[in-house]
């Protein structure tokens, strides 16, 4: 398995009729980025920023931040670093100086971002700062509307054209990129993806929100059920969407690692991936057992039937057969 590994770690991935498929890291920390290449990852395609939040819940300040990413972005260039902006909030670190009662539904991410500009504009700036080799993405969290899209665009626009008139070295504008992991993102995906220069699809908060169960709570763990026909055809319908408007899209959920979501997801055309990179190895495995013509047959399968124990039940099978 070990010598398996190290051979898949410097192939590029290939589906058996030779289509490429990315796959990227998902990553929390910097100090990540070493062990990359050995697990044949083709960069970052999420990074988590709350992580960076100091124990006192202040955010690090700017020349911090733009020192870390610009370091990050060095380590990989040429290949791509998605930065994720702070999606503190909900599950991950609480921010709110008020008890929520339900935090999942209450401030976080994107919400926060907008409501307090000092957090937003000195994590924009430190980014921008940062991209001096043009390979940083900015990704949106928790998106569920056109105007919370916009307000991170434009603040965007606003930091770029004023640090380039203050002559700092040549930068880029980082390309920017919403989350697609609400049902309400799912509903404006034609909307979003006319506006961003790329979409990655979260299906952990795309289930807990779809299927209204907690990710976190074992008591209806049993009802997170990723093969939800709800999910499968939510998925269908944001790959679909992004790609006729020319928009990239990926997937940095836990769903992308799931062996039997793969060919499901290439059959609906999704041909970038991003997960944790212990798992990369395997996932490119995988990927070249199947044709793409195979995987659209079977998504056009999967998406007729209405219960998740018979999607899954179609995915083992056809993974069985190959
Ligand atoms: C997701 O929600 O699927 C995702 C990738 O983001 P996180 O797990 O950090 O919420
Ligand atoms: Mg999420």
């Amino acid at each position: 398995r070990e010598a398996d590994d190290s051979i898949m770690a410097h192939r590029h991935a290939f589906t058996r009729c030779g289509v490429r498929i990315s796959v990227c890291s998902n990553i929390d920390f910097k100090e990540e980025i070493e062990h990359l290449d050995a697990t044949g990852s083709e960069g970052v395609g999420l990074f988590r920023t709350e992580n960076l939040f100091l124990d006192d819940l202040k955010p690090p300040k700017e020349a911090a931040q733009q020192e870390y990413y610009r370091a990050m972005a060095e380590m990989l260039t040429p290949k791509p670093l998605v930065i994720r902006l702070f999606d503190i909030g909900g599950d991950k670190l609480i921010y709110s100086p008020v008890k929520e009662p339900n935090p999942n539904l209450g401030w976080r991410g994107v919400r926060i971002l907008i409501d307090v500009p000092e957090i937003l504009d000195t994590q924009l700036q430190a980014v921008i700062k940062a991209n001096i080799h043009g390979n940083i993405d900015v990704l949106i969290p928790m998106i569920s509307s056109i105007e919370e899209v916009m307000h991170i665009k434009q603040a965007i626009e606003k930091h770029y054209d004023h640090i380039k008139s203050l002559g700092h070295e040549p930068l880029e504008k980082p390309g920017i990129g919403a989350m697609i992991e609400m049902p309400a993102a799912v509903e404006l995906i034609d909307e979003i993806t006319r506006i961003v220069d790329f979409v990655s699809i979260g299906t952990n908060d795309l289930t807990q929100y779809t299927l209204a169960v907690d990710r976190n709570n074992l008591i209806v763990q049993d009802l997170f059920e990723k093969f939800h026909p709800a999910i499968i055809r939510q998925l269908h319908r944001v790959i679909t969407t992004a790609q006729r408007n020319r928009c990239r899209v990926s997937i940095c959920g836990d769903m992308g690692s799931d062996p039997l979501a793969a060919p499901y997801l290439i059959g609906c055309g999704l041909r970038e991936f991003s997960i944790v990179s212990s798992d990369i190895p395997a996932l490119k495995a995988t990927v070249g057992k199947y044709t793409v013509e195979e995987c659209e047959a079977l998504a056009a399968e999967c998406l007729k039937l209405s219960g998740s124990s018979a999607i899954k039940a179609r995915l083992e099978a056809f993974v069985k057969a190959h």
